[in-house]
């Protein structure tokens, strides 16, 4: 694959909406020096709390293996954010006072609207550029050169000197305007949900 090069989902390589949620989340503890991979472990325990009862800091701390200090920084960012709230408890054993984290449903769902929306703007974006380009490709590297790149090098590949030949991205079209379809349809679900709900 070049550096134009559409992988299998069609150029979606930022992956999910909730993966994009959590790179996010990451970029956003790293500029609060907020290790992004705390955040990492203490995003997904949350997400895989279904019973939604709630993880004390605690639980976290068990769960993900890093230290109570640092978890409590990453719920914190999370609170400021408004994605995660909490209830107040008693520990089981000790009666001390808990406070019990969950995320707030309803924010992350706006928030992954919005990432889908965003994905849907560079996907239209990347098929409108792959229908109105032509591209050569080298078969012995597989890299994708555009039209006006591969002329400059005389049709030749700069890395190994083979010949350019052209290259059909009829698929990768096809890939992208049935992902662009199923995320349409998807985000008209979200605002039915979100909007009119
Ligand atoms: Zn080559």
């Amino acid at each position: 694959m070049g550096r134009d090069g559409v992988d299998a989902n069609g150029g979606m390589s930022e992956g999910s909406p909730i993966e994009a949620l959590i790179e996010l989340l990451k970029r956003i503890s790293k500029s609060s020096n907020i290790d992004p991979q705390v955040m990492d472990d203490v995003i997904r325990a949350l997400l895989s709390d279904s019973e939604g009862k709630g993880l004390s800091d605690e639980d976290l701390e068990k769960i993900t293996g890093h230290r109570q200090g640092v978890i409590r920084r990453a719920l914190r960012l999370l609170h400021d954010l408004r994605l995660a709230t909490y209830r107040r408890g008693r520990h089981p054993e000790t009666k001390a006072t808990r406070y019990y984290w969950t995320l707030d449903g309803d924010r992350i769902n706006i928030v992954l609207y919005q990432l889908k929306r965003n994905v849907l703007e560079k996907l239209r974006a990347r098929l409108q550029y792959e229908e109105s380009n032509e591209f050569f490709v080298c078969p012995k590297c597989n890299v994708r050169y555009e039209f006006n790149e591969a002329f400059e090098y005389d049709f030749t590949c700069p890395r190994c000197g083979s010949l350019l030949v052209e290259h059909d991205n009829k698929v990768a079209v096809a890939t992208l305007r049935a992902v662009i379809k199923k995320l349409e349809e998807e985000i008209r679900g979200d605002e039915e949900k979100i909007f009119r709900g």
